[in-house]
């Protein structure tokens, strides 16, 4: 059985410089090359869940440009189904600037169209909504839009799974939503607003309504948790690293791809370790997700 599952979130085009090192201030610098390759959290997690073998649907915005068509053909090109990304006249296509030096980065992203999806645009692709199994979203479009997409989701008795990147304080309407809630380490101490110790910031957001909390820790794998019971962990694997640019999106869909087969969420986290591992082995957020026969084929 493929889970059907939608992504509503954001698509960039980044702009990735490798440099010998990172600038200080005012320098002009040689580089050693530059890539335009398709990427924001949605589009990533969109592409990766296809290449599991998922039914896939993404619902966004790109801009009326050159870099909106590229980033639409790769959809098309991942077998994702992109008719619920709408061109939008008044912004460009969504872009970040990544400079990546001595493996160390920085990022500056310019939303763009991505800020512009609107809940007007989850009222015209409901269909995608109904006919999928679980509606994965981020936090790179806006909060109005997620809130309202995880309501909608959820009168139509979907599972809805949020990955709260970047973190940001989230209305208790979103909460009330959220059947699972995938921080990283930084992201849980933002959202769980002053707590300190993983589990105390865990049980902060369960606190808040969220059903589960897994909360992924680097190489070191994967924590959950549910209201009540006690914290779990998942191991991560030993990899040799080679980019962990897209780590936690790799996380995302490996988590969404096994809940949506029925997994139980222990199996789920763990099948979401290896997916990122994987990943980790390999260059680039997109081009790192595996297929489903290389995560089943993974060993350490
Ligand atoms: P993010 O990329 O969002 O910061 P993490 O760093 O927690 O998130 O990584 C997400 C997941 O990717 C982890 O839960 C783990 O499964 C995997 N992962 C990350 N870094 C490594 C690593 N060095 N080795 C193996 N797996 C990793």
């Amino acid at each position: 059985m493929k889970p059907n599952i939608v992504v509503i979130g954001s698509l960039n085009m980044d702009m990735v410089v490798q440099a010998p090192r990172l600038p200080v201030m005012g320098e002009t610098l040689l580089g050693k090359s530059m890539q335009f390759v398709p990427g924001g959290k949605g589009a990533n997690q969109a592409i990766g869940l296809a290449r599991l073998g998922a039914e896939v649907a993404m619902i966004g915005r790109v801009g009326k440009d050159h870099f909106g068509s590229e980033l639409l053909s790769s959809l098309q090109a991942g077998w994702v189904n992109s008719t619920g990304v709408k061109n939008t006249e008044s912004a460009e296509t969504g872009a970040a600037s990544i400079v990546l030096a001595e493996g160390d980065n920085i990022i500056i992203v310019v939303p763009g169209a991505n800020a512009r999806c609107t809940p007007a645009d989850i009222e015209t692709q409901i269909e995608l909504i109904e006919r999928a199994d679980i509606v994965l979203m981020q936090l790179e479009i806006p909060l109005a839009t997620v809130t309202y997409a995880a309501k909608v989701a959820k009168q139509l008795q979907k599972t809805v799974i949020l990955n709260p990147a970047p973190a940001q304080k989230l209305p208790p309407e979103l909460l009330a939503c959220v059947d699972y809630m995938t921080p990283n380490e930084t992201e849980l101490a933002i959202l769980a607003e002053g707590q300190t110790g993983l589990e105390e910031c865990m049980d902060a957001i369960l606190t808040q309504g969220v059903r589960h909390v897994i909360t992924t820790l680097g190489a070191q794998g994967a924590a959950y948790k549910e209201k009540g019971k006690t914290l779990l962990r998942i191991p991560g694997h030993q990899v040799p690293v080679v980019d962990t640019t897209g780590a936690g999106d790799a996380f995302n869909v490996g988590l969404a791809y096994a809940i949506g087969c029925g997994h139980a969420l222990p199996d789920a986290i763990s099948f979401a370790n290896k997916v990122a591992a994987v990943s980790v082995g390999r260059f680039g957020a997109q081009q790192g997700m595996p297929t489903l026969e290389e995560v089943v084929h993974f060993s350490e």
